[in-house]
């Protein structure tokens, strides 16, 4: 059973709780800092088995685990799409408790509320910042937020939301926080769909396409380590995509992992972005590819 917030004693042992007030967060906090390891694990709720790998993997750690469950309007550039979001409260705690977090932390409506924003520069502008303007600096600022309120010893993340990972990464760092970030492969459906809580905004009908989305971004990995990739190459793949029924392609590019900035003759570490939006949905992946590239004459290759 958790705990309501209200039947804190001074001298409770904590865990189990879920918390909304900021006060009794912080004191919590401070208790449990004193012995333990604090692990933060943010989300939107809806939880998934992908949510739950992170909540496992600290566990795994012997972690104590303070989960998050807030859909943070900020990060949302489209009225609709906040609305839309899909919420389920009750199931998620019932989850939780199932899954024995420690701590779980429901930020009231306007935790978010400032007139201030952060600029997360280059990072931003890329893949996911084009199409979303104004969505990593809604991502940046409740993270900060979360980050000064709850300092962490740790920060789990998961490898589906790369941008984010690298933008959360700069901002500890400029910032000067102590939290490190352990990062949680991507999970995945059976037919290799990225596990994300827009998924089941997706009909029946439609379903049968979200295996593309992966198999693309392998297709083009196979075709890089074998051959190389030209550029029409990708130009391909988008459009074979849309011919089968996706509304759009919102992006597919081989960036470089540290930086995302586009490959030249220096040979980098890389990965393969995809993003897709189908019936109104807007779905993203990426993997790693293994071995370094290099980019000459608008060829992509190994080395
Ligand atoms: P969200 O609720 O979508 O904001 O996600 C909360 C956290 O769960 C983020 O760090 C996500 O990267 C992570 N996450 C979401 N989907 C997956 C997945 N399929 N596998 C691993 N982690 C995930």
């Amino acid at each position: 059973m958790f705990l309501k917030e209200n039947t804190l004693k001074k001298k409770i042992i904590i865990n189990k709780m879920i918390i909304e007030n900021i006060k009794v967060l912080k004191k919590t906090l401070e208790k449990i800092r004193k012995k333990k390891t604090i692990n933060f694990i943010p989300t939107m709720g809806n939880l998934h088995d992908g949510h739950l790998s992170l909540i496992k993997k600290s566990q795994e750690k012997g972690y104590i685990s303070l989960v998050s469950i807030y859909v943070n309007p900020l990060q949302f550039s489209e009225k609709n799409d906040f609305k839309n979001y899909p919420r389920t409260l009750k199931k998620d705690l019932e989850l939780l408790e199932k899954y024995n977090v420690d701590l779980i932390f429901l930020p009231k409506r306007g935790f978010a509320s400032t007139s201030l924003s952060v600029d997360v520069g280059k990072l931003g502008d890329k893949l996911c910042g084009t199409d979303r303007p104004g969505h990593f600096s809604g991502v940046a600022l409740i993270i900060l937020k979360f980050l000064y309120l709850i300092q962490p010893h740790f920060l789990t993340l998961g490898q589906k939301d790369y941008q984010q990972i690298l933008i959360i990464k700069k901002l500890i760092k400029d910032f000067l926080f102590k939290t490190k970030l352990i990062v949680v492969p991507t999970l995945r459906e059976k037919n290799g769909l990225a596990l994300s809580s827009r998924n089941k905004l997706i009909s029946e009908k439609n379903r049968h396409l979200t295996k593309m989305i992966f198999e693309t971004l392998n297709i083009i990995a196979f075709d890089i380590e074998n051959f190389g990739l030209k550029k029409n190459r990708i130009s391909y793949l988008k459009q074979k995509l849309l011919k089968l029924g996706f509304e759009k392609v919102n992006y597919i590019e081989v960036l470089k992992e540290e930086s995302l900035s586009e490959l030249d003759s220096l040979p980098s570490r890389c990965r393969i972005f995809i993003s897709i939006t189908l019936e109104g949905v807007r779905l993203i992946d990426n993997i790693a590819v293994r071995k370094r590239l290099v980019k000459q004459e608008g060829f992509i290759k190994t080395v």
